[in-house]
């Protein structure tokens, strides 16, 4: 420990290379104590403050220099061989230009000013303790890590379709497409400009005609409902399975026997979350009412259900590449994955305008073609996709466990089945493969909670506050509250917790820490 990491870190920082700079410059950061761990602490936020800056996250980028600034300004003018004073005039003039929208001048060496440094004074706590007592704050998703990891991959996709000013469609996408075919072990899949779009013209694609009836669930995000109703379909809703928050089959069965209509035609689940929805009964359902299965997987892409993926458990599926999803483009992007080449061939000729023949239109189709700059980046991140994948699994065990160790809740029961825990786990069905989009709670007193939680700096998200059926702009379908009572109840409890594959343990001990001393 001492002298040779921060001679790492520093040069790494005069290369510019922050992101690796902050790293190196936490190792040591890990061991330090006193006056030296809150200096190094200073020149972490600092170099990670400038890493967000070249990510074009100005208002990030700001914040963290300025409150590295203020670490540092309780420093001598050298100190551990470093001369403070011109690093600190720097930030200044830097951080002047930045506030008046000016590129500031890049910051100066790290001069060594003494040819020796002392060795740093380090303690015997474990790195993971002070990694834990350092965590200031936790976003909820936080995209420019894994931008650090895959930048020179893709800029390189970037220049290669910039090189071929080809833009729409064209061998990116195709290429993709069986890449992702592939992946979901479907034997088509057709870019589309958005999950939404896919999700419309998967549907139309898959007969669905103005008058039909679709069943879903009411507790989605408000695509899956509007992809229907923009084919002219009206959205039937069954209530949600309270363990998982997807579709209940049961209440699906219920209510095709209630009211049998010789209109419904589909069923389109929700794999929410990042977890598949029972296929053994929904397919077993489609089997014996005729219905055509289809799947939104916008949150579940990798997933699985008994051994088989999202995008080939039903005939067809719509995928989001939002940037936020497991599998996110740089903009908006998607795809219908299918089993069905009839299926395919239909999404391929709607997302075109109806047209194979330029000019010549033989169905009313629209524009919803997915571009080569997004195709060429999905390609990239594509390949990273297992390994994303299975580090979100590995942070919700983490969660599930840490939970646990503080007597805050039971991993694997159902909600209600210890009423002893303030937090409901998320259940994982054991057919299902379970890729955590989101990690999400049910937790008592969920709006305190989430309020106590942003003011520690813990980001959280409610997905979704609302459910479907009682959105203001479908009224007219004529629902109310207590209709879907389970939906009605997940609205009130759930809150999604950070979740990503480079959240750290130490950032999820906080989330688990500061939601202990919430309840304490
Ligand atoms: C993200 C999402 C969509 C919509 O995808 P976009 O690409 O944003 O249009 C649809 N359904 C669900 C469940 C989603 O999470």
């Amino acid at each position: 420990m001492g002298e040779p990491d921060l001679t790492r870190g520093l040069e790494l920082f005069d290369q510019r290379r922050f992101f690796d700079a902050h790293e190196a410059l936490e190792d040591l950061w890990r061991e330090a104590v006193g006056p030296e761990r809150r200096f190094l602490q200073g020149l972490i936020q600092v170099a990670v403050g400038l890493h967000h800056y070249s990510t074009g996250n100005i208002a990030g980028a700001r914040s963290l220099v300025k409150r590295g600034e203020a670490k540092l300004a309780e420093y001598p003018e050298v100190f551990l061989g470093l001369d403070v004073h011109e690093l600190r005039q720097a930030i200044h003039t830097w951080l002047a230009a930045v506030e008046r929208g000016q590129p500031p001048s890049p910051l100066p060496r790290l001069a060594r000013k003494s040819g020796t440094m002392p060795a740093l004074v380090t303690r015997s706590t474990t790195a993971q303790e002070s990694a834990r007592a350092a965590v200031e704050q936790v976003p909820l998703l936080d995209l420019t890590r894994q931008y650090a990891h895959i930048r020179t991959e893709v800029m390189a996709a970037i220049e290669r379709v910039c090189s071929s000013q080809h833009f729409i469609l064209g061998e990116e996408v195709r290429s993709l497409e069986r890449e992702l075919a592939s992946y979901c072990a479907a034997s088509s899949a057709v870019g589309c400009a958005s999950g939404t779009d896919a999700l419309w013209l998967m549907l139309l694609a898959a007969g669905v005609e103005p008058g039909d009836e679709v069943i879903t669930t009411p507790f989605s995000f408000f695509a899956s409902t509007s992809a229907i109703l923009r084919a002219g379909a009206r959205p039937v809703y069954a209530d949600i399975d309270p363990r998982t928050l997807n579709l209940d089959p049961e209440a699906v069965e219920q209510r095709i026997q209630r009211q049998p209509s010789a209109k419904l035609k589909c069923v389109l689940i929700v794999h929410l979350y990042g977890q598949c929805a029972n296929m053994d009964q929904f397919l077993r359902l489609g089997t014996q009412y005729k219905l055509t299965v289809l799947e939104d997987a916008a949150q579940a892409i990798g997933a699985g259900w008994r051994g088989r993926r999202a995008g080939s458990l039903g005939a067809a599926a719509a995928f989001s590449f939002y940037p936020t999803k497991n599998l996110g483009a740089y903009g908006d992007a998607g795809c219908v994955t299918t089993v069905d080449p009839g299926v395919a061939e239909q999404v391929r000729l709607l997302r075109h305008h109806g047209s194979r023949e330029r000019y010549f239109h033989e169905a009313l189709g629209w524009n919803s073609r997915l571009d080569a700059l997004q195709a060429a980046i999905l390609r990239v991140k594509l390949k990273h996709l297992e390994k994303w994948n299975a580090e979100r699994r590995q942070r919700a065990a983490t969660y599930d466990r840490l939970f646990q160790e503080a007597g805050l809740g039971m991993p694997g029961a159902a909600p209600g089945e210890s009423p002893s825990h303030p937090v409901a786990l998320p259940y994982t069905q054991p057919e299902a493969h379970h890729v955590f989009h989101q990690y999400v709670i049910r937790a008592k007193r969920r709006d305190e909670l989430r309020a106590y939680l942003a003011k520690r700096g813990v980001g959280t998200e409610i997905y979704y506050p609302l459910p479907l059926h009682l959105q203001k702009c479908l009224t007219y379908l004529g629902h109310g509250d207590g209709n879907f009572p389970e939906a009605e109840r997940a609205a009130k409890e759930v809150l999604a917790l950070p979740m990503f594959p480079e959240l750290t343990e130490a950032e999820q001990a906080y989330v688990v820490d500061t939601i202990a001393d919430f309840f304490s």
